[in-house]
């Protein structure tokens, strides 16, 4: 049977605890998930520097063979045609995100006719975990830690 990969697009900055747990329940699904960072050449607004959060993705996942960790600077639905992903993970906390979701995936479609949208519901303890609260609070000196699966006070591997 042919192997059931998926793409976990987002733009994890930073990557959290709930995106963990998507990934994770993700593998109950799938036989290979690819974590794939998006980001946008032209203006480069990230937060986290991209290759630091790749190296953290990497370390978090480092006991699963049948987890990649990739970046792209290209619509998704073309990353996913390229790396024969047919289906493409996303989760959902909420009903902002329900609305987000709902009409990207219907772009996405668009685009890419077998590009199957699977969608899983946060994990209540994670439910309120943002990338963007957790940027706000590291800004300012905040100790972020309980939300984050790898340690980001530890200095470049
Ligand atoms: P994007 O910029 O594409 O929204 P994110 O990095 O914010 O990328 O999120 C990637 C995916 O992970 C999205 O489907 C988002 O809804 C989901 N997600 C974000 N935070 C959580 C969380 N705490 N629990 C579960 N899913 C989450």
């Amino acid at each position: 049977m042919e192997k059931k990969i998926a793409l976990f697009p987002g733009s994890f900055d930073p990557f959290t605890k709930g995106h963990e747990d998507i990934v994770k329940r993700g593998l109950q699904l799938f036989d290979e998930i690819i974590i794939a960072i998006g980001y946008n050449s032209q203006k480069s607004n990230r937060y986290f520097a991209i290759d630091l959060m790749v190296k953290y993705i990497e370390y978090t996942f480092r006991n699963y063979p049948n987890i990649r960790v990739a970046t792209y600077a290209e619509l998704t639905a073309e990353f996913a045609r390229r790396h024969d992903a047919k289906f493409l993970l996303r989760g959902i906390r909420n009903t902002t995100d329900y609305e987000y979701e709902n009409s990207i995936s219907q772009m996405n479609r668009k685009l890419y006719h077998e590009l199957e949208s699977v969608f899983l519901i946060t994990s209540p303890q994670y439910a309120w975990i943002s990338s963007s609260i957790i940027r706000e609070v590291h800004r300012y000196g905040g100790d972020v830690s309980d939300f984050l699966p790898y340690d980001i006070n530890v200095a470049e591997t």
